[in-house]
């Protein structure tokens, strides 16, 4: 028989909006000693406005945002979905994009109107130009957002700068998790190492992995397990593998990836972050009813 405690510590969960995938998760939940989090769309909204943008070759910055919202409307990165939804505020007629291949959590490669479209992170997009000068596109972020790079045709097109702002309460969250058994909180992201220093520079962070391909997340959940039970926090596509590599994998399942909410041992359904600290608390409550 399954214990009450159990049953009732799932129920109370899912009346909060946490999906807990049955009573072995439950259990894992009270364990988690090291938490591990993505950041863009995790820790961050990842859905800022376009802040500014820098244009090279005789676009308009109209034009490059068509371009890069079109190629874009095949992912549902957090980034590819804010690059779509400016560009219809702005009322661009996006075109239909053909020959479309995404890399999860890179960017995307498209023919639009004839022209191939590159758009992702700035080492995505560089990597398929003839060795254009990048500097004035890492310029245009230096610290203070997601730099989302632009290519047509092999060459390098512009740069979108977006603010990348922490969901509310991010510092209090993380303090109160340190009172519910956590011991070390870290941060693996995609994006650049200053924009993730500068985004978690008031907050309790123990260490911070940027740079990562998406498999190099799998990597340091593995390498983190050294210091107890990992619980793995994400949104992304390339998020599920380090999600499915943790004693616990967490998705943000109101905005994020379907494929992050499968792999997963909990779902947080609603957009709220503080969510996590309820799940350990109720985690914590049914083991000792239980014992
Ligand atoms: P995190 O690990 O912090 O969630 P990601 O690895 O998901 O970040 O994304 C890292 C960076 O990759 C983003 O900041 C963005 O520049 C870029 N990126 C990834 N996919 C796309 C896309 N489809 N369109 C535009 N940019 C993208
Ligand atoms: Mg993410």
């Amino acid at each position: 028989a399954v214990p009450v405690a159990i049953v009732s510590g799932l129920s109370r969960a899912a009346a909060r909006g946490i999906l807990i995938k049955g009573g072995k998760a439950l259990e894992a939940l009270a364990r988690v000693r090291v938490l591990v989090f993505d950041k863009t769309g995790t820790l961050t909204r990842g859905e800022a406005e376009i802040t500014s943008e820098i244009v090279f070759g005789g676009l308009s910055p109209r034009e490059l945002l068509r371009l890069a919202a079109s190629a874009d409307q095949v992912s549902k990165h957090v980034v590819a979905r804010t690059l779509v939804a400016a560009a219809e505020a702005r009322g661009l007629g996006l075109a239909v994009p053909s020959e479309a291949r995404e890399v999860p959590g890179e960017g995307v490669v498209a023919t639009i109107d004839g022209r191939e479209v590159a758009v992702g992170g700035v080492g995505f997009v560089t990597a398929l130009t003839d060795g254009d000068d990048a500097d004035p596109l890492r310029m245009l972020g230096k610290d203070r957002g997601i730099v989302v790079a632009v290519a047509v045709d092999g060459r390098l097109a512009g740069g979108l700068l977006m603010v990348d702002e922490l969901r509310p309460g991010a510092a209090d969250l993380l303090h109160r998790l340190r009172g519910l058994g956590i011991v070390r909180i870290v941060l693996a992201t995609g994006d650049r190492r200053a924009v993730a220093e500068a985004v978690t520079a008031d907050l309790p962070v123990d260490a911070i992995h940027a740079d990562l391909a998406p498999g190099d997340k799998v990597a340091i959940v593995v390498a983190e397990r050294a210091f107890g039970a990992v619980m793995m926090v994400g949104d992304g596509v390339n998020d599920a593998p380090a999600l499915a590599a943790a004693e616990i994998g967490v998705a943000m399942g109101a905005t994020g990836s379907a494929a992050a909410a499968e792999t997963a041992d909990v779902v947080l359904l609603v957009d709220q972050l503080d969510r996590l600290a309820e799940a350990l608390a109720i985690a914590a409550r049914s083991r000792s009813i239980a014992l």
